[in-house]
């Protein structure tokens, strides 16, 4: 990588940005060299990663390429960051002297179009004021993840997020219209807004999905949605079996129904939530809808569905709607977070992956007797599946674990890493893929090549032809040797 020193790098940069826009120095820099992955080392002030040399908070696609063909002449690796709720080491700055390039700053909404019914971010756009401002005009984006309140349209777009309503919107691969993304030799590709097209390969896919490693993504344009709450249909019921929900999900999403939630929890995440009606079981769960007569029949339908199964037993409605309102996670459950974790030194994390119906309830049950045999201290292994489809789903692992005479940094190689290796291994044993939704990051590029296998080439060669002097994320994706 580079041989420029920080300083060097630091001159160059006040050329492209005012003094307010970069930093370099002080706690904001240490952070800047990590995310969610460490956050025990964070809240122990440990660092263990390369700290950067700058964080340069852009306006403007113009100093987005200044930077960019900047780092790319002199091999600097860059960490492209919007709302910096990274979960799998995509923010870590694993290169001496890295540039964070944050695009939170660019926070114009461009456009909300209801006759074209898209509607135009800059890429630092949070994605609760966007559909917040859209829902004021009765429309949604439908997109719900639960770091709604801290994620931007840049890094959703760049890790190919997922909401809560997925079933019913699908990913943001399904919501994603059109965009503008800034190359390392500073090429600006704008990626038009079209409803269809058959014009070669789908090039919005090379960039979705990219977590900063081929292109800076600046502007994005999503599809937006009639939005009617007044018309939502929740449906709860308690069963003993995580094998006869898997069923359940699978009657339901193999009919054709599309429910915006369709969710099962073990006992012990149910627990997690639940634990007022849950009572040790399995919790599965249902939300309909959209247009009156749409919610009501997917609502009836599901309904009937779950009736053939008398092992259910049905729970109040209310209790869901509860549940589905502090879901979200902002800034200050965030914080709450890091306190009880100070506290306690008790820290839970996630893993989640997908496969077909078939395999889902032979890798629950392999993953949830590794995980116990294999692991100390731990205080909570659970699952639910939350997103479905015609021919499979995912699930999602959380795992809680005391902290045990370890120094900070020990943390990820005691607990975390095995964790997700074992979920991981047995994922991809079974044909399934090791990343549903939070990105590869750093953490699961040292399996990248078997999740894609032959078709690897593909991915390896895009690498090569857009960022040829690797100066994009690295680690992050494609393994560094
Ligand atoms: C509490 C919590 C709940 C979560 N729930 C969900 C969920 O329900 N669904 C889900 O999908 N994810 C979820 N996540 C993961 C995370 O929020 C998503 O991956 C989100 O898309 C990241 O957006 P961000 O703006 O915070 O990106 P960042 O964290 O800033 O960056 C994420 C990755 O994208 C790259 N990147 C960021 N901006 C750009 C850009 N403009 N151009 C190119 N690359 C860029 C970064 O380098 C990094 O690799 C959750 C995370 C947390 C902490």
């Amino acid at each position: 990588m580079t041989t420029l020193s920080k300083e060097a790098i630091v001159e160059v940069l006040a050329k492209i940005v005012p003094p307010e826009r970069l930093v370099t120095g002080g706690p904001a820099l240490n952070e800047a060299s990590i995310d969610r992955f460490r956050k025990y080392e964070s809240i122990c002030g440990v660092w263990t990663q390369p700290i950067p040399a700058a964080i340069v908070y852009a306006e403007s696609t113009e100093e987005i390429q200044k930077v960019l063909q900047f780092a790319n002449e002199n091999k600097i690796n860059v960490v492209p960051r919007n709302g910096a709720s990274a979960t799998e080491g995509g923010l870590e700055t694993t290169a001496e002297n890295s540039i964070v390039l944050d695009g939170s700053f660019m926070k114009k909404i461009i456009k909300i179009d209801p006759v074209n019914m898209q509607a135009t971010c800059q890429c630092g756009v949070s994605l609760q004021e966007l559909d917040d401002q859209c829902r004021a005009m009765g429309l949604t984006t439908g997109h719900s993840p639960q770091s709604k309140p801290l994620a931007q349209m840049g890094g959703l777009v760049a890790t190919r997020s997922i909401g809560q309503f997925s079933t019913l919107y699908g990913g943001i691969e399904d919501m994603l219209v059109g965009l503008e993304a800034v190359f390392p030799n500073g090429h600006v590709a704008r990626i038009k807004n079209v409803p269809r097209r058959a014009a070669g390969p789908d090039i919005r896919h090379v960039v979705m999905g990219n977590e900063g490693t081929l292109c800076y993504i600046t502007e994005v344009t999503v599809k937006l949605f009639p939005y009617f709450p007044e018309n939502n249909e929740f449906m709860g019921y308690v069963l003993d079996s995580m094998k006869l929900g898997f069923e359940i999900l699978r009657e339901v999403m193999a009919a054709g129904y599309k429910p915006s939630i369709a969710r099962l929890y073990d006992p012990e995440d149910g627990a997690y939530h639940f634990s007022h009606f849950s009572n040790n079981r399995c919790v599965l769960i249902f939300m309909a809808e959209g247009p009156k007569p749409i919610a009501r029949a997917t609502a009836g339908a599901i309904k009937e569905i779950v009736a053939r199964h008398p092992e259910c037993e049905a729970v109040d409605p209310m209790y869901i709607q509860r549940w589905f309102e502090q879901l979200n996670w902002d800034p200050a459950k965030v914080a709450e977070e890091r306190r009880e974790i100070a506290q306690t030194q008790n820290i839970g994390h996630t893993t989640e992956v997908s496969i077909v119906w078939s395999e889902i309830a032979d890798l629950y049950e392999a993953v949830m007797k590794r995980v116990r045999a294999e692991v100390p201290d731990l205080t909570m292994l659970g699952g639910h599946s939350s997103h479905s489809y015609i021919n499979g789903t995912n699930i999602y692992f959380m795992y809680y674990y005391n902290l045990v005479d370890i120094k900070p940094e020990e943390e990820i190689s005691k607990y975390h890493i095995p964790i997700k290796r074992i979920i991981v291994e047995e994922t991809l044993k079974r044909g399934g893929s090791m990343c549903h939704h939070h990105g590869v990051g750093k953490h699961r590029a040292p399996w990248i090549k078997e999740e894609h296998g032959s078709a690897y080439y593909i991915l390896e060669t895009l690498k090569k032809a857009f960022d040829p002097n690797g100066i994009m994320n690295k680690g992050s994706i494609f393994p560094t040797r």
